[in-house]
């Protein structure tokens, strides 16, 4: 932790110095947390976890670089990233691999809630009804980046994980882990709750791509528990981009991964080897004749990291 507590406190220190006010409040009244519970996090309930299980370094942040190396503890989500999607069509995104497995957030659930635009507004997830005390589990492999509690959302969990997408699971009875700890598939994360503005026992489970929410219907199958498919396809207007410049200012934004079409081959194009399906860190190595271990440090990456289709990497 000696290198990230610094880095994210810099990194608050830097946002309260020189944004306006809005900048720290999140964009979608959605996610806005209650005044009042701004300055509560949710006290640890589970006791001394391993320090082994926590990140210590910015590296080991999950698609740090997708998200332009964005990481807070505090929010859902603060602001758009701003990046620019273009002309490009869809979105792929690598859900499902031998080594990284999918878990349905919790059992023994009906459907109560689709995601959709309500009257009231958008239910930007949704909702899984379940008894008080039901395990809810991580999706994915990833690391905690938000635990706390919310007057709307309850105590909430976000999970960033490898594949770029982040998955939250509101309205707990009881939070299990906390900022920056890592997690894998299945783990247990919390308890079906009824906490925050919830009128019954629910897990409120919703899937984002760079803070922007998704039908989390068009991932997995509720009905069978399953992943339609290894790959997810989504479109930006899936993606509720309304509120993300069409075209950013932001040059980073230019070489983000995530934007990129599907490539039509996998050779190397201005020192950037295109991600294409089947690749692995590994075989790019062998490709390029660059020890892995040299692969993974030029990209900032670890050998679980999971590529994304039409993701650069630094091969030169
Ligand atoms: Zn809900």
């Amino acid at each position: 932790m000696k290198r990230l507590v610094p880095l994210i406190f810099t990194t608050l220190l830097i946002f309260r110095l020189s944004a306006q006010d809005d900048v720290l409040r999140p964009v979608d009244p959605a996610d806005a947390p209650n005044a009042s519970a701004v300055s509560v996090p949710t006290a640890p309930e589970t006791p001394a976890i391993d320090p082994d299980q926590f990140i210590n370094e910015e590296y080991q942040i999950p698609s740090y670089n997708l998200y332009l190396q964005d990481w807070n503890t505090e929010y859902i989500k603060i602001k758009p990233l701003g990046i620019s999607f273009g002309n490009s069509a869809d979105i792929k995104i690598i859900l499902v691999d031998n080594n990284n497995p999918f878990t349905m957030p919790c059992d023994n659930y009906q459907v109560s809630s689709e995601y959709g635009q309500r009257k009231s507004g958008m239910h930007t997830g949704i909702d899984l009804a379940a008894a008080v005390g039901e395990p809810v589990r991580t999706c994915f492999d990833g690391v905690v980046r938000m635990a706390r509690d919310f007057s709307s959302y309850g105590k909430t969990v976000v999970v960033r994980h490898y594949n770029g997408l982040e998955t939250v699971y509101a309205h707990l009875d009881s939070i299990m882990v906390q900022p920056n700890q890592k997690v894998t598939s299945g783990q247990q994360i919390g308890m079906v709750g009824n906490s925050g503005r919830s009128t019954g026992a629910h897990l409120h489970f919703e899937t984002r791509f760079l803070y922007e929410h998704f039908n989390p219907a068009k991932m997995v199958d509720f009905t069978t528990g399953e992943p339609f498919s290894n790959v997810l396809t989504i479109t930006k207007e899936e993606l509720d981009f309304a509120s993300v410049a069409v075209e950013s200012t932001d040059p980073r934004a230019a070489q983000n991964p995530a934007v990129t079409n599907l490539p039509s081959s996998g050779s190397a194009n201005n020192g950037y080897h295109v991600v294409k399906q089947g690749d692995t860190l590994y075989a790019i190595s062998k490709q390029y004749k660059i020890p892995l271990s040299k692969l993974l440090e030029m990209n900032h990456l670890t050998e679980d990291s999971v590529l994304q289709l039409g993701q650069k990497i630094r091969v030169r």
